[in-house]
């Protein structure tokens, strides 16, 4: 084990990009709750992670790209519950990113 250091993933990670995917219309973070719920995540092993948030009776995706100590927080639209349910599954399928 001497300086072997094992990587333990703590979630799933988004699928290898489909061919005809859905572009997100990612967005700069604005705050705009006082309180964001993360339902939901992606493994943060990768450079780029995102989190299923709800807050105010909508949710959205945030991606979170890491580079050096910086990490650029984007929003995808906020939009009712069942809607970004579906878009979260579609990135995680690859289908939308
Ligand atoms: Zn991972």
């Amino acid at each position: 084990m001497d300086g072997w250091e094992e990587v333990v993933c703590v979630s799933r990670h988004v699928a290898q990009l489909t061919d005809a995917y859905e572009p997100i219309d990612w967005a700069i973070e604005v705050p705009r709750a006082d309180r964001v719920r993360v339902k939901s995540y992606t493994c943060d092993c990768v450079p780029v992670f995102y989190e299923l948030c709800q807050a105010a009776g909508l949710m959205f995706i945030r991606r979170l790209s890491r580079g050096g100590d910086v990490t650029v927080v984007h929003e995808s639209p906020w939009m009712r519950c069942a809607e970004v349910e579906g878009l979260w599954e579609r990135l995680l399928r690859g289908e939308a990113r």
